[in-house]
């Protein structure tokens, strides 16, 4: 059940993914009437809490550049996050 998930439960590189799509512009968290918000990027169904802690998760091992205090985030890849992603895809390293 959703509530019991767990941010090493949400798969990562299609958070990654989806911020790369977006390219110059910046994902939002929040606002699910937005095609930028990375809540779609998730598990449907995930809690905005979750949501949130996967973020810091991606942006404290340096993959993306924002804020997780609950703004809007303002989420972007960021090189590191880029070549992690390359990685991944290459299916060298399919977690994140
Ligand atoms: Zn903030």
């Amino acid at each position: 059940m959703i509530g019991n998930k767990q941010c090493k439960d949400i798969p990562g590189v299609p958070v990654l993914l989806f911020l790369a799509a977006l390219r110059e512009r910046n994902g939002t968290w929040f606002n699910l009437d937005c095609d930028n918000t990375v809540v779609k990027a998730m598990p449907p169904g995930t809690p905005r809490k979750l949501v949130l802690s996967k973020m810091n998760m991606l942006l404290r091992r340096g993959l993306i550049d924002g804020c997780t205090c609950g703004c809007r985030g303002d989420f972007e890849l960021t090189s590191a996050g880029a070549a992690h992603l390359a990685q991944a895809l290459s299916g060298k390293d399919g977690a994140a």
